[in-house]
């Protein structure tokens, strides 16, 4: 489709658009920890084992995922060039030594066009931006920071053990030092509302996020949110809520920012609520329909 004719900038027309071509995402287990689930702290009330992804193994060395999923990949002609995403727990807490010689691992591959690391911002520094940039001279490489919400209430409630500013301040210094920045967001707490989502349209501009991974607000098995899901002490979105809000949020996007997520949920086994979420092809087709009947698209009141 014509890039003008486009609701939103999505990741995979970017990858296109960048690469040239189909560019598939290997996931990676480099078996970090989370400082927000040690020393007495219990985690984000949403967070199941890190959002480890059952594929990655983490007995495995790096280098050994990598080999492994690009010979399946390319055996079954998915594609010839890929994205490494460390994505489980916090992918920047270790020192910096540590850092380089797990990401030195990747630069082994030359199929890998891209690095996505995932991490907290109140985990990274100069020292550890470094390590990774040396480790990676070769690749594009994004530093991923869970954000989650603009709000204290909202980052007290889910138990994020940072508030924004830490953020904004991982950000900036990821920008000055030459990476692209990530954020994840989550829509859909609801005392949330239209107003604290153009305040987040705003942050992430002024943060200078280049790439957004919109979450819907979901349950999973075993969380501490599930508890409370089940005492009825919190209400999940309806469809047509959660498409309104997230088409809130994409009409006042930069056109530049890449959407490469538009909602959440878990698997079979481990989703619990809203239902709906696990229909993802209807809970995009709902957020297009948003947005199209409003007569928007990215960028719109930007
Ligand atoms: S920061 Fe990530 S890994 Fe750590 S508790 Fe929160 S969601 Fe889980």
């Amino acid at each position: 489709m014509d890039a003008e004719k486009r609701l939103y900038n999505d990741f995979s027309s970017f990858l296109k658009s960048r690469y040239g071509e189909k560019v598939r995402r290997l996931t990676v287990n480099a078996g970090f920890g989370c400082p927000n689930r040690e020393g007495g702290r219990s985690g984000c009330i949403y967070c199941l084992d890190g959002s480890a992804s059952p594929v990655s193994d983490s007995s495995k060395t790096v280098e050994e995922q990598i080999r492994e999923q690009i010979i399946i990949h390319l055996k079954k002609k998915h594609a010839k060039k890929f994205i490494a995403y460390f994505q489980a727990y916090t992918n920047t807490y270790a020192p910096p030594g540590k850092l380089e010689s797990i990401f030195s691992q990747v630069s082994k591959f030359s199929e890998v066009v891209a690095v996505a690391i995932g991490t907290r911002p109140d985990c990274i520094d100069e020292q550890k931006l470094t390590a990774i940039r040396d480790s990676l001279a070769d690749k594009d490489v994004w530093i991923e920071y869970g954000l989650q919400s603009v709000r204290q209430k909202t980052l007290r409630f889910i138990r994020r053990g940072h508030g924004s500013k830490i953020f904004e301040k991982a950000a900036l210094l990821t920008k000055q030092m030459g990476f692209e920045v990530g954020a994840h967001v989550i829509l859909g707490f609801p005392w949330e509302t239209r107003n604290d989502i153009y305040q987040l349209a705003r942050f992430l501009k002024k943060c200078r996020v280049d790439h957004l991974k919109i979450h819907l607000l979901h349950v999973l098995k075993g969380t501490p949110l599930e508890i409370l899901y089940r005492k009825k002490s919190i209400a999940l979105p309806t469809l047509k809520t959660y498409a309104q809000m997230a088409a809130d949020l994409i009409e006042c996007l930069p056109r530049s920012l890449v959407i490469q997520r538009l909602t959440g949920e878990g698997t079979k086994e481990t989703h619990v609520a809203p239902l709906w979420a696990m229909n993802k092809t209807k809970v995009i087709e709902a957020i297009n329909s948003e947005l199209r009947k409003r007569r928007s698209y990215q960028g719109k009141f930007a």
